[in-house]
């Protein structure tokens, strides 16, 4: 099939997550003629498997001093609660806020470590310790002996964070098949989910493949930045749950020992989505043992929970980033401009904003210029990523 007149944009964007289409509005607004190409769902990727907590730095800060993680987090709460109220950079008024914080709680054995902790000058202004009134539900009760601390964090509905933003910019946003991508003589052609060719010049290229960014940087001639994948090994929870749970337990680590979100599925059911140490320490055990394993923990840290009706599945998912000489997670976002590719990994749906700010100024201090119109064909748009839990055929395992 012939592929339509080239078309000339200012940037074009690969990868419809949450990175992706920040960049996309972002640059939108900035009067650039923008095109997003996405090969699966918008959220496909890691995305909807979020817990969508914006971190404040406290989860990093857990060594009792800030690191460099943590700095560079400090401010994404505030930023995304303005988006959230409308009066943000983004308009996230359509979004689900599913807790205005996240909590933190430590078991009687660790309590002591933990109000150390909080009472040093670093944490006092991010976090509020609650009595046994202002405690989420779950915690309310006399045989709780821990703490529990509201920390400054909200968490969002990942996939209704990803609607609000790509819906009003959706006409740039093309659906293409996986895989059919090329680039030659300066034009990217592609082939669409309905079988239409498009050939495309750029002065920008945005890699926001998650990743997919390590084959695209080598269908563009380039080896570097490199890419590494940690996995993890996630638990969802659903069945005989009445409290939704926003929660880290504070471990003997630095990272918490669990976290705990929670949704609502498609049937209306409570689900909680279990990460943390749990699921990074998750993938050197079988499914079966991390169910165990989950199972353990909860009735040791929430020893009142009724786990007779629960149904659980595991969930294996790695997550993309630059890659680190010691293969930890980096400090922050990663945005490298080579020529006219800009690679960009978030590392953390939170630092979405401050990836794409930083992609918008390069772009801007290299003078890209916009064009003149903005007038883009009409074609097939991606559909929006299904939430884990709502996959019913994950249960059914
Ligand atoms: C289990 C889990 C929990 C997490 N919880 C949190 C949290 O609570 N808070 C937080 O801040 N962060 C969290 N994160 C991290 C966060 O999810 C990621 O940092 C973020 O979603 C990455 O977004 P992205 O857009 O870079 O990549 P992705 O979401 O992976 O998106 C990449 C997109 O590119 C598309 N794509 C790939 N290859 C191609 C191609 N060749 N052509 C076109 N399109 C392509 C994919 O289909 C996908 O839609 C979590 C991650 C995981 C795995």
């Amino acid at each position: 099939m012939a592929a339509s007149a080239t078309i000339a944009v200012d940037v074009l964007i690969v990868g419809g997550g949450i990175a992706g289409l920040w960049t996309l509005a972002r640059l939108k607004q900035a009067g650039y003629k923008v095109v997003l190409l996405e090969a699966d769902a918008l959220g496909a990727g890691q995305t909807r498997f979020a817990q969508g907590i914006i971190h404040g730095g406290t989860k990093y800060a857990l060594t009792g001093k800030l690191t460099a993680s943590s700095e560079a987090v400090a401010d994404m709460p505030a930023l995304w609660r303005k988006c959230y109220q409308g009066k943000g950079m983004l308009d996230l008024s359509k979004a689900t806020l599913l807790s205005e914080a996240h909590y933190l709680w430590s078991t009687s054995s660790l309590t002591s470590r933990v109000s150390g902790f909080f009472a040093s000058k670093v944490m006092r202004a991010r976090t509020n310790e609650l009595d046994k009134n202002t405690r989420p539900a779950i915690f309310q009760r006399a045989d709780f002996k821990g703490q529990i601390y509201a920390l400054d964090e909200p968490v969002f509905d990942a996939m209704s964070v990803v609607r609000a933003i790509a819906e009003p910019v959706m006409d740039s946003i093309m659906a293409i098949k996986a895989g059919s991508i090329k680039y030659e003589n300066n034009v990217l052609s592609v082939e669409s989910k309905n079988d239409k060719q498009y050939a495309f010049e750029f002065k920008k290229i945005v890699l926001t493949a998650g990743q997919g960014n390590a084959a695209l940087l080598s269908s563009l001639g380039l080896q570097q930045p490199e890419m590494q994948l940690r996995p993890l090994k996630m638990v969802m929870m659903r069945g005989g749950l009445s409290d939704m749970v926003f929660a880290h337990c504070m471990g003997a680590s630095v990272n918490p020992r669990i976290t705990i979100t929670s949704n609502h599925d498609q049937h209306g059911e409570v689900v909680w989505y279990l990460g943390g140490q749990l699921a990074e320490d998750g993938v050197r055990r079988s499914d079966a043992e991390q169910l165990e394993c989950a199972k353990s923990e909860l009735s040791e840290l929430i020893p009142w929970l009724d786990q007779s009706k629960s149904q659980w599945v595991t969930l294996d998912i790695d997550r993309a980033e630059v890659k680190k000489p010691d293969g930890q997670r980096p400090d922050t976002f990663y945005v490298e401009q080579r020529g006219k590719v800009i690679t960009a990994w978030p590392t953390k749906m939170a630092l979405s904003p401050i990836m794409a700010e930083h992609v918008l100024k390069i772009i801007e201090d290299e003078k890209t210029g916009c064009a003149d119109d903005d007038n883009l064909p009409a074609w097939l748009n991606p559909a929006y990523a299904c939430l884990p839990w709502n996959e019913e055929s994950r249960w059914l395992r």
